[in-house]
């Protein structure tokens, strides 16, 4: 790793942003998590009462559509968590497999980017 680091100023912004958007993850999880509470509730009381309930598909759907944006927001937050450890190690910017610098334009767009457009591209 022997090209230019990034600046302390950009450095900084890219942390504060980066802090920002776990602060809004983790927020978004906890409403998930409320709203997961309600919906397991609503579905036990269905089960309870009819097993043929009308409202019980969409349950159902309800019920796999929040999974799914949950593990999303989960696994954001483990970008996020990632970049903020590699910040701290002194290791953010670089590309997790080749070791060059990771653009500042490409981290702009997306902050817990851990390959460089050249192995993200050869990667996928
Ligand atoms: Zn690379």
């Amino acid at each position: 790793m022997t090209a230019t680091t990034m600046t302390p100023a950009q450095l900084t912004r890219f942390e504060a942003r980066l802090r920002a958007e776990r602060a809004d993850a983790e927020q978004r999880l906890a409403e998930f998590d409320d709203a997961m509470t309600e919906v397991r509730i609503a579905r036990t009381d269905a089960t309870a009462d009819d097993e043929h309930d009308p409202e019980g598909p969409t349950m159902t759907q309800e019920w796999s559509q929040r999974t799914a944006v949950l593990a999303d927001v989960r696994a954001e937050l483990a970008d996020i968590e990632h970049a903020l450890a590699r910040i701290a190690d002194g290791t953010y910017g670089f590309c997790t497999n080749c070791g060059s610098r990771i653009t500042v334009a490409r981290l702009d767009a997306r902050p817990t980017a851990e390959l460089c457009i050249d192995c993200a591209r050869h990667v996928r």
